[in-house]
């Protein structure tokens, strides 16, 4: 399909220009500069692998830990100096934050935050590299625009992002992204109704539903609409193909979306759900609004109401003021949750958030004790839930390249569960097979073949 962006630029005018991007962050920062490559090709630019063969450079940064930021800046760093004259520009969360932290890193021609990233098509067009960086900055708290491209920007992914969210209200106190990426707004309904169905119809087996606050969805749109009425039009419109969900917060999980998720041929059955703390004391300071008990009850829900999907649990571990109590709080409840797999993040003090002025921050030493001994649980959970699947038939998404190590094929099944597959012939990149489980690996890897 010839793809055509909005904001497109002439034709021509930048024809020999090569471009990397280096995108940091989450899967929001991924379908960005997804649909940034997608102008970019359009304008006749070539996009290249290799960052010292690139006339232009775009570092995507994130700043969501103390770590996220220093990989943005080292990314920058290396660019740079991968390619001395290329123009390199800096965006995303980062440079929302802290533009003038990038704006000092010598080398860096334009900092660029997300209010303003819409320009980056035709400062690459107009612009040449500079000795002295120049920043394009806006105010986030009342951005309210949601840009949505003329037609959908599958990147290069089998299993397409489509962003159709974007920021939160919610003001978690350890949590930067409201400040970074402003309120929350959505992409308007006829457009995620033709995104989606578009990407099913070019072939995608799968398309993932990303959003920073992807239970906000619809709340800012005139008519007022919501998530689950998107997925249940997207149910009834589809004939094929399947709908994921990123992640959703735990009050947004509603008895209407578990109905739609078990009767749905077309919607996932995997929920991925921040929990963040199991001692309802830490969520209360957290400012998350559900206690240690409701989660439980919640989890318990879709086990019954799902008994097959894929329930991914975040963890951020080392809250302010988290003791050896709470954090026990944290670990015997999740011990007995019905989870398959965790995320665990360790705390990270982030500068303008009231929990980074909280007394009590817990000792570097102390968090990555507590982080490992959660990563280790998080291991024994995905290994009790891939052993579940011996023996059944999966339907499963099949990604583009072999795994190195077994070289079979590889795909995800709808309740996220990652398969190796062998096949008599080459299976086509994204689209729906159904594999077999044989055995697990002794790493707990799940294998079969094409049934
Ligand atoms: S819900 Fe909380 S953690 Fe999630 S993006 Fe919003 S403020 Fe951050």
């Amino acid at each position: 399909m010839d793809f055509q962006c909005v904001h497109s630029l002439k034709q021509d005018t930048i024809m020999a220009k090569t471009f990397y991007i280096n995108t940091l962050g989450c899967k929001v920062n991924q379908y960005e500069s997804d649909n940034l490559s997608c102008i970019l090709e359009n304008a006749g630019l070539k996009r290249v692998s290799d960052k010292e063969k690139a006339d232009v450079v775009v570092v995507n940064t994130c700043t969501v830990t103390h770590k996220a930021s220093t990989q943005s800046r080292q990314a920058l760093r290396q660019a740079i100096k991968a390619h001395q004259g290329a123009l390199v520009l800096a965006t995303g969360c980062y440079a929302q934050s802290e533009p003038e932290a990038l704006k000092g890193i010598k080398g860096v021609s334009f900092v660029v935050d997300n209010t303003q990233r819409h320009l980056i098509p035709r400062i690459i067009e107009k612009e040449s590299p500079r000795k002295t960086a120049e920043s394009l900055t806006g105010e986030i708290r009342s951005f309210q625009e949601f840009l949505t491209p003329d037609i959908p920007v599958p990147g290069a992914r089998s299993r397409p992002f489509l962003k159709i969210q974007d920021g939160c209200n919610a003001f978690c106190t350890y949590c930067i992204v409201p400040y970074t990426r402003g309120p929350s707004r959505s992409m308007p309904w006829a457009s995620a109704i033709g995104h989606v169905t578009s990407l099913i119809s070019q072939g995608f087996g799968e398309v993932v539903l990303t959003g920073i606050h992807l239970g906000y969805y619809g709340q800012d749109l005139e008519p007022k609409t919501d998530l689950v009425s998107l997925l249940a039009e997207l149910d009834t419109r589809l004939d094929k193909g399947r709908i994921r969900l990123s992640s959703i917060e735990p009050k947004e999980v509603s008895q209407g979306l578990l109905d739609l998720m078990a009767r749905s041929e077309r919607l996932c059955p995997h929920l991925h759900l921040p929990l963040q703390s199991g001692d309802t004391g830490i969520l209360q300071r957290m400012n998350r609004p559900y206690t240690a008990e409701y989660f439980s009850d919640l989890v318990h829900d879709v086990r019954r109401a799902l008994p097959e999907a894929g329930i991914g649990v975040d963890v951020l571990v080392g809250f302010p003021g988290e003791t050896d109590e709470t954090f026990r709080n944290t670990l015997t409840l999740i011990e007995r949750l019905p989870v398959s797999y965790l995320h665990v993040f360790p705390y990270s003090q982030r500068e303008g958030t009231p929990a980074a002025k909280y007394p009590n921050q817990v000792a570097p030493d102390v968090l990555a004790k507590r982080t490992k001994v959660l990563r280790e649980l998080g291991g024994l959970k995905r290994l009790a839930f891939h052993a579940g699947t011996m023996g059944k038939t999966l339907e499963v998404c099949v990604e583009g390249r072999k795994d190195e190590k077994t070289g079979l094929h590889k795909g995800v099944a709808r309740n996220y569960v990652p398969v190796l597959f062998s096949a008599p012939f080459p299976p086509v990149r994204s689209s729906l097979v159904r594999v077999k489980v044989e055995k697990l690996t002794p790493k707990g890897r799940v294998t079969g073949s094409l049934a």
